[in-house]
């Protein structure tokens, strides 16, 4: 069994990133740019969008965070993102999911600038990964194709089972993987809350993306021998004995799972470093498309 490092992957990412920015500098060039919304106090959006920022510092890129209270209305933030769409030294713009109850999602994602929506959500942005176009992909299921092809996977002609459908991340990591590409080219299936017979199909399976956020969900008596199994999942679960009161599980029983994959990654330490490595790909992306138009 290897393990699917996040840490190596997401560091030669970042690595490769930092080489691009420090010519910039070199060059007195303008540097990417990235601009991150907050909204509310979720434990959990904190971390992951100071985690993006801290990430943009060491790729080198700009980053910008602006805070809303929880009560925040709409018209405010959508206020915000028109004001960065409008910003030439904007590339990229984030809003942290989940949003307040009285926020849309679906607004809030529509009314950013398709070219910068460096999270891959706009319609345009999703209809284009559809038809295989370049464009931005949802950074999650970006970074474990990133991981797939760092480790050279072999993915043709394999059979692939997703185990969840979010626009985030199950459906496209389910299209990603049906692409004509490499890696891609898998004969994919996804599943979700309504598969019946879910444990068989992932008997069939070559390759297992879990993201279903449920603990230890997927068991060793679901995964064949040499399997290779991608948990995306991160599910905050209590722990007295951490300074934080909580750890971090995935989707899979890693510890029964492990000996029977040929690959597996980690939680922590697999799929979510590589989902900040993705989203600065993507802002990178835009910053060369901004000043190549
Ligand atoms: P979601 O709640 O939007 O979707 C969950 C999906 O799982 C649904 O499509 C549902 O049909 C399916 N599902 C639920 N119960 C099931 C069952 N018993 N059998 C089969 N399918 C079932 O979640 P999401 O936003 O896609 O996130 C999934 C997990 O991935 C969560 O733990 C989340 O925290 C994590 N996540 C991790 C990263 C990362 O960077 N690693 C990024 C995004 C999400």
């Amino acid at each position: 069994m290897q393990l699917l490092d996040g840490k190596i992957v997401s560091q030669a990412v970042k690595n490769e990133l930092r080489e691009k920015t420090d010519q910039l500098k070199a060059d007195n060039k303008r540097l990417p740019h990235l601009a991150a919304i907050l909204i509310g106090n979720d434990g959990a959006s904190e971390t992951y969008v100071a985690s993006k920022i801290k990430n943009c510092e060491e790729a080198g890129f700009k980053s910008s965070m602006y805070r809303f209270n929880t009560d925040t209305n709409e018209d405010t933030i959508i206020a915000k993102i028109e004001e960065l769409n409008n910003d030439d030294e904007v590339d990229g713009i984030l809003v942290q999911l989940p949003l307040p109850k009285h926020i849309s999602e679906e607004k809030i994602i529509n009314i950013i600038d398709p070219l910068k929506d460096v999270d891959g959500f706009h319609p345009i942005s999703v209809g284009k990964l559809v038809q295989g176009l370049p464009t931005f992909i949802p950074a999650t299921p970006y970074g474990v194709m990133l991981m797939l092809e760092h480790y050279k996977i072999e993915t043709a002609g394999k059979f692939a089972v997703v185990i969840g459908r979010s626009n985030i991340v199950g459906r496209p990591m389910s299209i990603l993987l049906s692409q004509n590409t490499n890696p891609g080219n898998c004969t994919v299936t996804l599943c979700h809350s309504r598969t019946t017979n879910l444990k068989e199909i992932c008997l069939q399976a070559d390759i297992i993306v879990a993201a279903l956020g449920k603990v230890s969900f997927l068991t060793a008596d679901m995964v064949k021998e040499n399997a290779v199994v991608i948990d995306v999942g991160i599910t905050r679960v209590e722990d007295a004995t951490k300074k934080s009161g909580f750890k971090i599980k995935g989707d899979v029983d890693f510890e029964n799972v492990a000996p029977k994959c040929s690959y597996i990654t980690p939680v922590p330490g697999g799929v979510g470093l590589m989902t900040i490595a993705a989203l600065l790909k993507n802002t990178y992306h835009a910053y060369i498309q901004k000043n190549n138009s």
